[in-house]
C-alpha cells in the first residue's frame, strides 16, 4: 500500500483545491517557516479521523477551516482526500480487490463531518477500520512527530504495549472485542 496523492481544499492554509502528488517511497516537504509543512501532516492525520483540535494544532475542529487572509475571505468548508495504491490488495479486507483506495473527509462550519471511502459516504468507522493494525491512523507510529521519540523512550509498560499491539495486527481484534462488549 503506498500513499500516491494528497487532495486538500479550503484545509488550514490550503486554502484552493491543492493536489500534492507523492511521486516515489520517499517525498521530503520543504519550505521556510509557515509555509505550511505541518498542515499537511495534520492534513493526513485529520482524514483518518482526528477528532482532537489539540493534535490537530488547533483549539477548535474548525480551525482546520481556511480562516483567512489579508486578502482572503474565510471559507465555509474543507475537505481532504487521500489516494492509496492498493494494487497489491494491502489494504482493506473487503476492499482488498480496489486498486486504488481514496478516502475523504469533508467539514462545513456547523461542525458536520462526512466521510467518504471512493466517493461512497461512510461511517468515520469504516475509515478507521481499514488502517487498524497497519500502523497508519490518527495517532499511530506511522507519523513521527517532534517529541515522539522521547515519549516512547520514557512510556510505561502499558503504554508502549498499544504500540506492540499495533504493530503485531492484535489492535484490530482488540477493537472488535471492545465494541462487541459495548453492545
Ligand atoms: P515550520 O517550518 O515553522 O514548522 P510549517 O511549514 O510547518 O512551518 P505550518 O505550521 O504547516 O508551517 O503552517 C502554519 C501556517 O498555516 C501559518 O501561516 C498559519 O497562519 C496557517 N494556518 C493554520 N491554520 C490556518 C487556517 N485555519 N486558516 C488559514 N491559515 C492557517
Ligand atoms: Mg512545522
Amino acid at each position: 500500500m503506498r500513499l500516491k496523492k494528497i487532495k486538500l481544499a479550503g484545509f488550514k492554509s490550503f486554502v484552493d483545491p491543492t493536489s500534492l502528488p507523492l511521486p516515489s517511497n520517499r517525498v521530503a516537504i520543504v519550505g521556510p517557516n509557515g509555509c505550511g509543512k505541518s498542515n499537511v501532516i495534520d492534513a493526513v492525520r485529520w482524514v483518518m479521523g482526528e477528532s482532537s483540535a489539540k493534535h490537530l494544532r488547533g483549539d477548535s475542529m474548525a480551525d482546520v477551516i481556511f480562516n483567512g487572509s489579508t486578502s482572503r475571505k474565510p471559507v465555509g468548508q474543507c475537505s481532504v482526500e487521500l489516494v492509496f495504491d492498493n494494487s497489491e490488495g494491502s489494504l482493506g479486507g473487503q476492499y482488498a480487490t480496489y486498486n486504488e483506495i481514496a478516502i475523504k473527509r469533508q467539514v462545513s462550519r456547523d461542525g458536520q463531518s462526512h466521510y467518504f471511502l471512493n466517493n461512497a459516504r461512510c461511517r468515520r468507522r469504516d475509515i478507521t477500520d481499514i488502517f487498524l493494525g497497519t500502523g497508519l491512523g490518527p495517532r499511530s507510529y506511522a507519523i513521527i512527530e517532534q517529541g515522539m521519540i522521547s515519549r516512547l523512550i520514557e512510556a510505561k509498560p502499558e503504554e508502549l504495549r498499544v504500540f506492540l499491539e499495533e504493530a503485531a495486527g492484535i489492535s484490530k481484534y482488540k477493537e472488535r472485542r471492545r465494541e462487541t462488549e459495548n453492545r
